[in-house]
């Protein structure tokens, strides 16, 4: 079937479903031509949330059908058939005992002239209501910013109608928020059956009305070490997690440093008393709908502990991940004596991601399986691809011994964080929705950050959440209902063959996606930007007039045009539209991107950002004159991009290349241990090359104090003959914040990877020259590679 044939516009869809069905049976007209018999009746022991059902369900219909039904509570004289919302002694004496029901399963179900909508406290009512919104009314929560509502001129329902269900996993959550106003965020989410919202605060008024009391209790959903941990008194110290230096390390962070000693038998007791402490302070909170799964897991770094008895542990179970597990075994076990509803999840991550041999989870033990993207040191998966893919064997095997140890939860990476640009996991999706079901897992969460540098955020967003709903669904009607709705029946095709297509060249990718930069990636070659544009400028057509529409296309060039900008040097020339317009298109849809789709606090930091990279493509910095000639690579400003979450931002120094240089200062007291910080300006400068693919230092130096330049002005300073391999990066001064990737640079085809490497470096301040009054700071502004 074509593309074309398969497009029929989703309000369109709606109908016919409802004509072609209804037609050969009896039916039910809820509302016609502007007018309703119908009054919508809730129990008169209804819940905040089951109130706000009947308003949803009210206020959506008023919108596509232009009727306002009259709402009654039970038990008071009315006239005419009724939709009955929530548990109703109408439901009751039909048979139906919503008090049976799962906190979050519904039902809708017609009786006679009247319709049931209802279903278990204290979500089921709710998700009643939008499951009968979405099906038969065609409505779909598409953004934050777009709700899609077909205009309905007789809405009728068969008189046999019967549906229930319930979400397949019971915890849901994809970490994707704009923060601007949070109501509307959280609702839209909400809409969408979303029920986990990691570390937002729900607003008090919503807890209630829409049922969003914590899935997960106190003190946090992830990385809760550090918050177990950081008013130990120094009685505790060797309860910490023991460095393969012999240091004890306390965390100062979420972030680490280090973890705890896990054999420790008193670290399972203090864990095991402040446990007790967060679930007696959270039943006291939420009397009626406190959380049941309590969070104990690893700090965000990869330093275990390697006392004795841990690593002989890890020994005993094959894997760290039985060291963690029977620690959380031990735990739960104690927990289950006073309340035993409660789960206690941990991670699987990092260095306890391998399944243990020789152990078995305890019944009230959740693992979260979290595999990274292989960007990272220590990931393996090529999360834009569904784990049945050849370079998901060992994520996926790992999934299945993980489902035979015990009761999973899945923390799950939409995107590859380093790459960003024309690319999408939307062929991922459904394949590994359907596993992580078919292995039992329980709770699913997703990360999809960086909204303006992907493709089809929205969309994602979307189906992931359908998804999550019911893996069994098939994907490909669902993305056509969204395509036609969001970019409208005129453009849509243009905007579905323009995912095929990507999805087309991206499979060419022969490496795992976070291991290739954009100037790597052939795929991206001068047929995808020319088909791209092709598509993207139909699609743009067929919106005309339309500003909302063409916005949403104008998101999905921005990737694209960023590709071709960092891919300049790669492409062959003749590309239309020129270079120039290319830039200042890119810039144009970045910066609304931006401010449709990144909050308020990171605002202007991104548009400085495309600001920044947009007015570097345009400088012209001359290679300086030892190097006039020679065979070499110059990486200088806009090449150097910041990484301000590590501390490490792109300032104006107007002595650097460009006039911009990386900068490291002195950071913040929560990023590194106060030992570490001490001696922050004070060590010897050391640099490097790491690589991430075989896991080595390549090459180290170690610059004596008494050899940096004490004039405050960049030097060249040499890191010594290397042979690059493909993941490697650069790094300077010991804290490793100040780093650069290199891996654009390495030659798959046969040439040769030696090179010499220079780092351009500044020190400044009193810690490096004696005297001076600027602040403690170390600067790059260019690293040269040289043949
Ligand atoms: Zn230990």
């Amino acid at each position: 079937m074509s593309i074309r044939q398969h497009l029929v516009p989703a309000a369109v869809l709606v109908f016919m479903t409802l004509n072609v069905a209804i037609a050969q049976e009896a039916k039910i007209v809820l509302t016609a031509a502007g007018k309703s018999p119908y009054t919508v009746v809730y129990a008169a022991n209804a819940t905040a949330a089951e109130k706000n059902a009947v308003r949803e369900l009210t206020e959506h219909l008023k919108k596509v059908s232009g009727v306002s039904l009259s709402v009654k509570p039970e038990g008071e004289q009315m006239n005419g058939p009724a939709i009955y919302v929530g548990q109703t002694a109408f439901a009751r004496s039909h048979g139906i005992s919503f008090g049976d029901f799962g906190p979050e399963e519904w039902l809708i179900k017609a009786a006679g002239k009247d319709l049931v909508i209802g279903g278990g406290r204290h979500r089921g009512t709710l998700y009643g209501v939008w499951e009968f919104l979405e099906r038969q009314a065609g409505i779909m929560w598409l953004d934050e910013k777009f709700t899609y509502l077909p205009r309905i001129d007789e809405f009728a329902v068969p008189d046999n109608l019967e549906l229930r269900g319930k979400p397949a996993f019971a915890v849901r959550g994809i970490y994707a928020y704009i923060n601007d106003q949070p109501e509307k965020r959280i609702c839209f989410m909400a809409r969408n059956r979303q029920n986990l919202f990691h570390d937002q605060s729900i607003p008090a008024a919503l807890v209630e009305s829409w049922a969003l009391s914590p899935i997960i209790g106190s003190p946090r959903g992830c990385h809760t070490f550090y918050n177990y941990t950081k008013d130990w008194p120094a009685e505790y110290e060797n309860c910490f997690s023991l460095s393969a230096d012999g240091k004890r390390l306390r965390a100062v962070s979420p972030s680490g440093p280090g973890q705890v000693c896990f054999s420790n038998p008193q670290t399972r007791k203090l864990f095991i008393a402040r446990l007790r402490e967060y679930i007696k302070a959270d039943r006291k909170r939420w009397p009626n709908s406190y959380p049941v799964i309590y969070d104990i897991s690893a700090n965000d770094d990869n330093q275990k502990c390697e006392c004795e008895k841990c690593l002989a542990l890890a020994k005993k179970y094959d894997s760290y991940g039985g060291v963690t597990l029977e620690f959380i075994n031990a735990i739960a076990d104690d927990i289950a004596k006073d309340y035993p509803d409660i789960q206690v999840q941990a991670f699987a991550y990092m260095f306890s991601a391998k399944p243990p041999k020789n152990i078995k989870a305890r019944p009230n033990v959740l693992m979260r399986l979290a595999q990274l993207g292989t960007e990272f040191v220590v990931g393996n998966c090529d999360t834009l691809r569904p784990l049945t893919h050849s370079h998901n064997r060992v994520p996926l095997k790992q999934l299945r011994d993980w489902s035979r140890i015990g009761r999973l939860a899945i923390w799950d990476y939409f995107i590859v964080y380093q790459t960003v640009g024309p690319a999408t996991n939307i062929t991922a999706m459904p394949t590994n929705f359907r596993i992580y079901l078919q292995n039992k897992v329980e709770s699913v969460f997703a990360e999809l950050e960086k909204p303006v540098e992907n493709s089809f955020y929205s969309l994602r967003l979307w189906l992931g959440c359908q998804l999550m709903q019911n893996p069994d669904r098939d994907a490909n009607p669902l993305i056509d209902k969204f395509m036609n709705a969001y970019y409208g029946q005129a453009a849509a095709p243009f905007m579905r063959q323009y995912l095929n297509y990507l999805e087309t060249r991206m499979a060419e990718v022969k490496s795992p996606l976070g291991n290739v930069p954009l100037q790597r990636q052939d795929c991206l070659d001068n047929a995808f930007f020319v088909r791209s544009e092709e598509l993207l400028t139909a699609a743009e057509k067929a919106a005309a007039g339309d500003v909302e529409i063409l916005s949403r296309i104008a998101k999905e060039r921005v990737p694209v045009d960023f590709a071709r900008l960092e891919r300049a040097e790669y492409l062959k020339p003749g590309l239309t539209p020129d270079r120039r317009e290319v830039i200042g298109r890119y810039k144009k849809n970045g910066l609304a991107a931006i401010g449709d789709f990144v909050s308020t606090d990171q605002r202007e930091e991104s548009q400085r950002a495309i600001n920044d990279y947009v007015k570097g493509l345009s400088v012209n910095i001359p290679l300086p004159a030892e190097f006039k000639g020679q065979d070499v690579i110059d990486i200088t400003w806009p090449r150097l991009k910041d990484n301000s979450i590590y501390g490490m931002y792109l300032v104006n120094d107007p002595d650097a290349a460009g006039g911009r240089a990386l900068k490291l200062g002195t950071p913040g007291p929560n990023t590194f241990s106060p030992e570490f910080l001490q001696k922050f300006h004070t060590s010897d400068l050391e640099m490097g090359l790491y690589s991430a693919s075989s896991k080595k230092e390549l090459v180290t130096k170690k610059i004596p104090r008494t050899a940096l330049a004490k004039d405050e002005k960049f030097h060249f300073y040499p890191l010594g003959k290397v042979t690059l391999e493909p993941n490697c990066y650069v790094w300077a001064h010991n804290s490793w914040v100040i780093q650069h990737k290199l891996w654009e640079f390495y030659n798959s085809n046969g040439l040769s990877n030696e090179y010499k490497i220079y780092l351009s470096l500044k020190v400044q301040g009193l810690a490096y020259v004696p005297g001076s009054k600027k602040e403690d700071a170390v600067l790059l502004d260019r690293v040269i590679l040289c043949r």
